[in-house]
């Protein structure tokens, strides 16, 4: 693909910098990804997200676009302890106290801790040879 600069700067090694990092990856000879928290080595929760600790589930669109992004990461995930599935047939839904008829479909989205699914998409992104993470000095908060 055409490089469209030398270095790229991502603020934040969360789902949305991680994603934007590897966009970013195939157009620019350099991409750093600055991050306040120590990144963990293993899939547990850190203090900058702290919805990671409530369950967690990647819709279907979400899910394919990763995958686009890291072939093979559904499996990886699922491997680790994640479960793949039909989010319209397997999933039960309830608005309003209505529960909404399941059907089959072939939007297939994952079940996974928050952890784990940043884990994943980190440790591959981290991979490449041009991308690099870094912890900011963090300010009192
Ligand atoms: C209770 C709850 C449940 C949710 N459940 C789901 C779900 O099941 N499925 C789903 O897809 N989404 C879910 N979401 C939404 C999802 O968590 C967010 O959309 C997603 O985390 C947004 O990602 P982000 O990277 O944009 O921001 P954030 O996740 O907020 O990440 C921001 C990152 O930037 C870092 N940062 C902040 N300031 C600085 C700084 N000055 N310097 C360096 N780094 C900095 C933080 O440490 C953090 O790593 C849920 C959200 C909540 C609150």
């Amino acid at each position: 693909m055409k490089q469209i600069g030398q270095h790229a700067v991502v603020i934040g090694a969360s789902m949305g910098g991680l994603l934007a990092a590897r966009a970013l990856a195939d157009f620019y000879a350099e991409v750093t990804v600055l991050e306040r928290d120590t990144l963990p080595l293993t899939d547990v929760p850190r203090k900058g997200v702290p919805q990671g600790r409530h369950a967690h589930g990647l819709l279907a669109r979400g899910r394919s676009v990763i995958e686009a992004f890291f072939p093979g990461w559904t499996d990886e995930v699922v491997a680790g302890g994640g479960a793949r599935g039909d989010i319209v047939k397997d999933v039960r839904w309830i608005g309003h106290g209505v529960t909404i008829k399941s059907a089959p479909s072939d939007l297939i989205g994952l079940l996974a801790s928050r952890p784990v699914l940043e884990g994943h998409v980190r440790r591959r992104l981290l991979a490449l040879p041009n991308v690099r993470a870094m912890k900011t000095a963090r300010c009192r908060d």
